[in-house]
């Protein structure tokens, strides 16, 4: 399915731009700069079918891909959030849009959290998995760039993100590791993907 068709269908700026809720969805959210469009390229076995956005925490829009023809399920990319020189308004903007969003979306699976391995889990990741919370959406974390790091950085980095997802209520259990650069944990992220969809 990951290495079939793959197609963007449209962005949504605003909820009534959201595609009808015909098919599972699937979305990544994370920091800017985490490493979510080359993680999505590594998942559907593209170069350049999500792109980051030239200036961080600008972009402020949810991006629906169609996978499969006719669509299986649909991933979504989430507007990147945290970036320390976003304004004020530009972030209230971000928070009502992803609220809305994960409040009002049936089809919505699960969500992955994709966590920067350098940096691990952050204050401003709290506040998206408290949104997921109380929305009731599973989630699930996701630790990307782990080339970056050795493999002792990387245990302690996997053991605080457990403690850390002991706060919430809506976490999956399971982190997943990956490295979009080393594709590493790719094949094990479409399973936790495809599980999702059937879930
Ligand atoms: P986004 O803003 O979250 O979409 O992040 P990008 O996918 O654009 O990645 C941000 C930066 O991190 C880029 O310079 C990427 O080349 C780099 N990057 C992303 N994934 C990896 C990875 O797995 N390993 C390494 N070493 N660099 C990565």
């Amino acid at each position: 399915i990951f290495s079939g068709p793959v197609t963007f269908l449209k962005s949504a700026p605003k909820l009534e731009f959201l595609p009808d809720p015909t098919v599972p969805e699937i979305a990544f959210a994370g920091r800017s700069n985490v490493g979510k469009s080359s993680l999505i390229n590594a998942l559907v076995n593209r170069n350049n079918l999500a792109r980051a956005s030239n200036t961080p925490g600008r972009t402020q829009e949810l991006n629906f891909f169609d996978v499969g023809d006719p669509a299986l399920f649909r991933i979504v990319d989430m507007p990147g959030y945290g970036y320390a020189k976003a304004p004020v308004k530009t972030v209230q903007q971000w928070r009502y849009l992803i609220n809305d969003y994960l409040r009002g979306r049936a089809v919505l699976k699960r969500v992955f959290v994709l966590i920067d391995s350098r940096h691990g889990i952050k204050e401003v990741d709290h506040e998206i998995m408290k949104m997921l919370d109380n929305a009731a959406i599973s989630y699930r974390i996701v630790l990307t760039k782990t080339d970056k790091i050795k493999a002792t950085e990387r245990e302690a980095v996997e053991a605080d993100t457990m403690t850390k997802l002991r706060k919430h209520v809506a976490a999956y259990p399971e982190l997943s590791v990956t490295s979009a650069e080393k594709k590493g944990g790719i094949e094990d992220l479409r399973g936790a993907v495809l599980e999702a969809v059937a879930s």
